[in-house]
């Protein structure tokens, strides 16, 4: 993967291609962005500039053994630092990194057990992980659990895995003159992680190790502390529409509607556009008049229907319902002319104030994410349209914190 088919992300390109460039790379980096920025793809992007021939023979240790290291050796008089902004993508380097088969550049993820009674490690799941990553550059870790059919079963990062994490990092490079370990979410490395610390904090010459993470309070602080951090910012909303258009090849009007409402998640908007024919609002209808109107049997039946749905589905549904509260609550601001006003939010307006959208919109944001860590659906929508019942008839009840 080049720095070129990442969607934006200019400004930490150029960071990560400078570092580069002035010999001034890290041992250990975290890159941490909310999901859908493109970091992992970042990482990989960045590994390959680091293996790619053409790079490295113009810095790097090189050919010759008085060539400045990029971890910061004093460059020689006769040095001169490369220019290239990206990989070559033609070397066997570059083509090797791009298929994920590089034998310097090593992958650890959560993953689940294949064969019970085996501690599983990433490498169980090798070729699935290159499919993913080239499939679903943009997924999350949900998708991947689900991609590898974990199902309900918590991804994990074994203490088997940094064992071998270990192993692999204490062999000499084979082909590039650096070794790189990608470590995606190591928010589920847990007590494991433990085991890392010193490879972290004394790496072996010419070892880069790059963690790539969403949720900095779910990583040991021991580790953090050890790394470079590199943020990846929410990609911009016209960056989304660009490349949904691009690559997508989503019309003009449906890209600029899923890019606004994405958050700057792409995976977010493909989401939304694959889920666009779904009809959430007769959903909704259903499911606000079983609330206010028609009573708990009703409230069951939708239930029911709604647990037998997909977990993305359901997350789509919340989502849309979310935006809809956004969209009126922005009505009541800046009332719009009656041939644009959304009928369905204003007359959300009618059923509950300003307050009560702000509390309905939490409830919802907790049951995104409760849904992406496996919570029993049924349960939740049962808590959940309790709790909007409460919310509406002004009696906000907190029932499971
Ligand atoms: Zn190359």
């Amino acid at each position: 993967m080049q720095f070129s088919s990442i969607i934006a992300q200019q400004s930490v390109k150029q960071q990560l291609v400078e570092m580069v460039q002035s010999n001034r790379l890290p041992h250990a980096m975290l890159f941490l962005s909310k999901e859908g920025s493109g970091a992992l793809q970042l990482a990989i992007a960045f590994a390959q500039y680091v293996v790619c021939e053409k790079v490295s023979r113009q810095s790097a240790v090189g050919s010759s053994q008085s060539d400045p290291s990029l971890f910061g050796d004093a460059p020689t008089s006769n040095y001169q630092p490369q220019t290239s902004n990206d990989s070559c993508g033609e070397c066997s380097g570059c083509k090797k990194a791009n298929q994920l088969v590089h034998p310097d550049i090593h992958f650890s993820y959560p993953v689940v057990t294949k064969k019970s009674g085996t501690p599983p490690i990433s490498t169980d799941y090798i070729s699935e992980w290159r499919e993913f990553v080239n499939g679903y550059p943009y997924g999350n870790v949900y998708d991947w659990l689900q991609f590898i059919g974990a199902e309900n079963k918590q991804g994990n990062i074994t203490a088997n895995e940094c064992n071998d994490i270990i192993k692999k990092l204490s062999l000499k490079s084979f082909e590039s003159p650096y070794k790189i370990l990608i470590l995606w979410m190591p928010e589920y490395l847990e007590k494991e992680g433990n085991k890392l610390l010193k490879i972290i904090e004394e790496p072996s010459p010419n070892t880069l190790i790059i963690l790539v993470a969403e949720n900095e309070s779910l990583i040991l602080p021991t580790i953090i502390s050890r790394c470079q951090l590199i943020r990846v910012p929410a990609l911009e909303t016209k960056d989304i529409e660009t490349a949904l258009i691009e690559r997508n090849n989503t019309a003009a009007l449906k890209a600029k509607q899923a890019a606004a409402t994405s958050g700057g998640n792409y995976r977010e908007a493909l989401q939304q556009l694959q889920h666009a024919d779904e009809d959430w609002q007769s959903l909704l209808r259903d499911w606000l008049n079983a609330i206010l109107k028609t009573g708990p049997t009703a409230q069951t039946k939708w239930v029911e229907e709604i647990s037998r749905q997909g977990r993305e589905k359901q997350k789509q549904f919340l989502l849309y319902f979310n935006h809809l509260l956004e969209e009126s609550i922005r009505l009541r601001i800046f009332p719009a002319n009656e041939s644009n006003a959304d009928d369905f939010a204003s007359r959300i307006n009618k059923v509950a104030d300003i307050s009560q959208q702000q509390a309905i919109v939490e409830e919802l944001d907790r049951a995104v994410y409760y849904i992406e860590r496996n919570a029993n659906s049924k349960m939740l929508f049962h808590a959940l349209t309790i709790k909007l019942y409460h919310i509406i008839k002004n009696k906000i009840v907190f029932l499971a914190d």
